[in-house]
């Protein structure tokens, strides 16, 4: 896979995803990261990004032509996604990581300032993601949590279990939120990890992080409840626990 970050800020990228996981699947070939100085695609002396406004009003906007011939000069194959990260966005979840981590080219544009020019938004973008409902100063952050998302579903990346194991389990991939997990010491300071994962009974295990997984997404993320799949057994278990089923 192959990944396009365009950014005026490409020494942010390094440490971020040259650490753990993401740095991994690279290192092994499963995708590359290509980080792009949009500077390189200015034509003035300054070398400048941005521009005031048309209409007036605080701050700068980010210009049109360096991100239009920076996104050209990658030679993208027809329908490649090409991602703006924006607070206006949809929000980006674990359905995006896992749509986009099927893609074989992904490029992500980071903004600053006030934004960018609504023409790339509307017309060189083919999506727009928001990591979240607050503002960041820029993209880079955000491109950097989508692509850390990404990388560690490609096959291969996570290394310790087979892949689908190692990610069926996890939060928003199952449609619930993970069930709690314990390691040694088995007894700290008081605290006991349950005693079914320290039985070797491996049927009740299961069934335990199964109702813990329904119990834990009840009460801190009751909504996600409603896309899951739930068996008939999720549903009595869930029941118990005061679910009102829609
Ligand atoms: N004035 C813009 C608005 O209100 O929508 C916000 C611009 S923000 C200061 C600058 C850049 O940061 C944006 O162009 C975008 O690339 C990035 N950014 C900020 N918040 C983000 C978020 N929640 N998700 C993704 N990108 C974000």
């Amino acid at each position: 896979m192959q990944v396009h970050i365009v950014t005026i800020f490409p020494e942010m990228f390094p440490a971020p995803l040259g650490a753990g996981i993401v740095g991994r699947a690279q290192e092994a070939g499963l995708a590359a990261v290509h980080v792009h100085d949009l500077r390189g695609f200015t034509h003035d002396r300054r070398r400048t990004t941005d521009g005031s406004p048309f209409g007036g009003g605080p701050g700068m906007v980010m210009r049109p032509e360096p991100l239009f011939e920076a996104v050209e000069s990658l030679k993208l194959p027809e329908g490649a996604p090409i991602v703006a990260l924006t607070p206006q966005g949809a929000p980006f979840r674990q359905a995006d990581a896992e749509r986009l981590a099927a893609e074989e080219v992904v490029t992500l544009l980071c903004g600053r300032y006030e934004g960018v020019d609504e023409r790339v938004m509307a017309e060189l973008a083919t999506e727009r993601l928001s990591i979240g409902d607050y503002v960041l100063s820029g993209g880079e952050l955000a491109a950097m949590v989508v692509v850390d998302a990404i990388l560690r579903l490609l096959p291969g990346a996570l290394g310790h279990a087979p892949h689908g194991e190692a990610i069926a389990d996890d939060s928003f991939t199952s449609g619930l939120l993970q069930y709690p997990q314990y390691t040694r010491p088995a007894e700290y300071r008081g605290m006991s990890v349950p005693d079914v994962l320290l039985s070797g009974d491996h049927a009740a295990v299961e069934r335990w992080r199964r109702n813990e997984a329904l119990r834990r997404t009840l009460e801190r993320r009751p909504e996600l409840l409603a896309q899951a799949t739930l068996s008939d057994e999720d549903r009595k278990e869930l029941r118990k626990l005061g679910w009102r089923d829609a």
